[in-house]
């Protein structure tokens, strides 16, 4: 049985937890938040130029036609656009 700030490892022995310095926890929080902030500034500078359809290898997921896309092998469809030109106006829409 388990019992406060008690942990069990993956071997089931029962150790101690060490206590928790707050002002360690609240420098770490800190780091942690300013990575995230830094990720999240570049994913939204990176939305502004990027086609949301285009993925990590660069292949298109889209499902409708764009002067962008190239055959790659298979049914794989590759994209081809350089993230610096406004990709809505490379869309065909039916509507
Ligand atoms: S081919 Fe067109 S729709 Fe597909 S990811 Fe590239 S820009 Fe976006």
């Amino acid at each position: 049985m388990r019992g406060p700030g008690q942990t069990v490892d993956v071997r089931g022995s029962l150790k101690r937890m060490q206590k928790i310095d707050n002002s360690e926890y609240q420098k770490r929080l800190a780091q942690l938040s300013e990575i995230l902030e830094g990720i999240g500034r570049h994913v939204t500078e990176l939305s502004k130029t990027r086609c949301p359809y285009k993925d990590r290898h660069d292949r298109c997921t889209a499902k409708f036609g764009c002067r962008n896309q190239r055959r790659g092998e298979g049914r794989v469809l590759l994209c081809v656009g350089d993230d610096k030109l406004d990709y809505r106006s490379a869309w065909e829409s039916s509507g």
